[in-house]
């Protein structure tokens, strides 16, 4: 099977993408690939942001790697946490400070419609790129239900489960998430 890096260190991301993709290529994280840095997100979009990790990578391996770059938008926000979501309440914040953070932002608003977006990009040489990207539709809720998934799942009611990510077994997220959405329409893209 095929080496896949995957350049992140977020273990919730890891588990969701080798659970998508294991079957298609022997996927690699950083720390499997004894790589500690992770390159900074300069990008102004998913996308761009997706696409300086997967070269950061590749550059440093010469292998084929992959990178998500996601985050949450909240409509009555003005699209915040958006490509910031990692580090809404500071740089190096926890899952736990960014919800608190998101809860307080949200306190009396009734119009809480929000989403997660994902961009991936698969560097397969400097001329090999593809991106793909994948949305899911949800709200934010008062106060956090089940602690499944990480970072916001906990407060996002997902309109096609009926249930928030975080009281979602790991096969249900994967069925309508974001991420998920965007390594098929990839894997699609690939023909696989
Ligand atoms: P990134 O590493 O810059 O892509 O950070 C993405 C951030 O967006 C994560 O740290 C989470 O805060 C949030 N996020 C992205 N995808 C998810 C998800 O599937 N569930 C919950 N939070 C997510």
């Amino acid at each position: 099977m095929e080496k896949l890096i995957v350049a992140s260190n977020n273990k919730g991301k890891i588990s969701e993408i080798k659970a998508l993709l294991s079957d298609l290529f022997d996927v690699r994280s950083l720390s499997d690939e004894g790589i500690v840095s992770e390159p900074e997100e300069t990008g102004a979009t998913f996308e761009e942001n997706a696409v300086i990790k997967a070269k950061a990578v590749y550059m440093l391996t010469g292998c084929m790697t992959l990178a998500d770059d996601s985050g949450l938008i909240v409509d009555c926000l003005g699209g915040a946490p958006g490509v910031y979501s990692a580090r809404y309440a500071g740089d190096k914040s926890t899952d736990k400070e960014n919800n608190e953070l998101l809860l307080r932002n949200m306190e009396g608003k009734t119009y809480r419609s929000a989403r997660f977006e994902s961009a991936v990009a698969l560097y397969r040489s400097e001329n090999d790129v593809i991106i793909a990207r994948g949305v899911t539709e949800g709200k934010i809720l008062t106060q956090e239900s089940g602690n499944g998934g990480f970072g916001y799942d906990p407060l996002f009611f997902s309109c096609d489960l009926n249930k928030s990510f975080g009281d979602a077994t790991a096969e249900e997220k994967n069925s309508v998430s974001h991420r998920a959405r965007a390594l098929r329409a990839l894997a699609k893209r690939l023909g696989l």
